[in-house]
């Protein structure tokens, strides 16, 4: 069977729609890129999503380097293995290594592919997901970045064995070092590319500590606490919570956006959630076009109100 690459991202979400995806062109194989130790810490959950083979391109220099160094080790393995497409994830990391490859092995390369056929055919949103693209690399072996959670990952168990690749460092890749790592603390509440559940609070919300409406309905849901860009831009809530094309983009079950226009920058980054809720006061928000229940309403009644009623429920 064909080989396909899949460049992890870590045991996590993206790297389990990765390894479903390429399953539907050929055989996974799992590319960890990283310090020595970093395969065999992921291998398991790279085996239930059906990774036939990790190749563990490990040394110390490709996490002491920006990426040149694992895009080197990346293109090497790519000559040497010639699989039938390289998928990456569609984070700034991810794609940075990608262009290198491409560049350096004179590559097709597609970036933000949510869908991706048999023969390669890949979709991209585009246009903050007003036109939808349909595209196939020509040249070379296909360099595909994915976007999260662009499918559902489904488990498929394989031998995931482990192949260890010896890794070579140029100078010429060890021109911007890596001097600090700061790891920015967790909250309890889950991820927000990866909740099941997420609240997202817009203008409407009004301010950063009336904010507390939506994490409270959030908490009350198990949810992930997500914001509009007119939200994070006035400074109600971090930028890194703002959802949209220019943000996380996400498809949980269900979404609720609670003082939220519905801009269509707002909409690329969740309109293929399953379940979409919206609260808004004005009953012609473009939001309600897309929202499977709606309501018209002022969010500082509507959600306590709900809240209660949840709450009463589950007594
Ligand atoms: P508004 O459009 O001001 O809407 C606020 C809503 O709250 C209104 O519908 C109002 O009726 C309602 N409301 C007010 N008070 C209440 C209340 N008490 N109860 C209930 N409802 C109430 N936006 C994003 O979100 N994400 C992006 O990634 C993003 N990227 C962008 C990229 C570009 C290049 C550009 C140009 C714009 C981008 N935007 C993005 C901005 C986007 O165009 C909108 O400006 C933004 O989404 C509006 O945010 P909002 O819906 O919170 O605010």
């Amino acid at each position: 069977m064909t080989e396909v690459f899949v460049v992890a991202a870590g045991a996590n979400k993206l790297t389990y729609e990765m390894l479903t995806l390429a399953r539907s062109l050929g055989e996974p194989s799992a590319v960890v890129l990283g310090a020595p130790g970093t395969a065999a810490s992921i291998k398991d959950s790279l085996a239930e999503y059906g990774a036939a083979k990790v190749y563990a391109a490990e040394h110390a220099d490709l996490d002491a380097y920006l990426v040149a160094p694992k895009a080197e080790a990346l293109a090497a393995l790519i000559s040497e293995k010639s699989p039938a497409a390289v998928l990456l994830p569609s984070s700034q990391e991810g794609k940075e290594i990608a262009g290198r490859v491409a560049v350096a092995l004179d590559n097709g390369l597609l970036t933000d592919v949510s869908a991706l056929e048999a023969d390669g055919t890949a979709t991209q949103a585009v246009f903050a997901g007003a036109t939808v693209v349909k595209s196939k690399v020509t040249k070379g072996i296909p360099l595909v970045t994915v976007k999260a959670n662009s499918l559902t990952p489904q488990a498929a168990p394989a031998a995931a064995e482990l192949v260890e690749v010896p890794v070579a460092v140029s100078d010429a890749a060890k021109l911007v070092s890596i001097t600090d790592q700061v790891v920015e603390p967790k909250g309890d509440r889950p991820d927000l590319a990866e909740a099941n559940i997420v609240v997202s609070g817009g203008r409407g919300v009004g301010s950063a500590e009336q904010f507390s409406v939506i994490e409270e309905f959030a908490d009350l849901l198990g949810a992930a606490v997500g914001a509009s860009r007119a939200a994070t831009d006035s400074g109600f809530y971090p930028h890194k919570f703002q959802v949209g094309q220019t943000g996380t983009t996400v498809s949980p079950q269900l979404y609720l956006a609670a003082g939220i226009s519905g801009a269509i920058q707002h909409r690329a980054g969740m309109q293929t959630s399953k379940t979409i809720v919206a609260v808004n006061k004005d009953d012609g928000a473009p939001i309600f076009d897309i929202a499977d229940f709606g309501v018209v309403g002022d969010l500082f009644k509507v959600l306590p109100q709900a809240g209660d009623e949840i709450r009463k429920s589950r007594q």
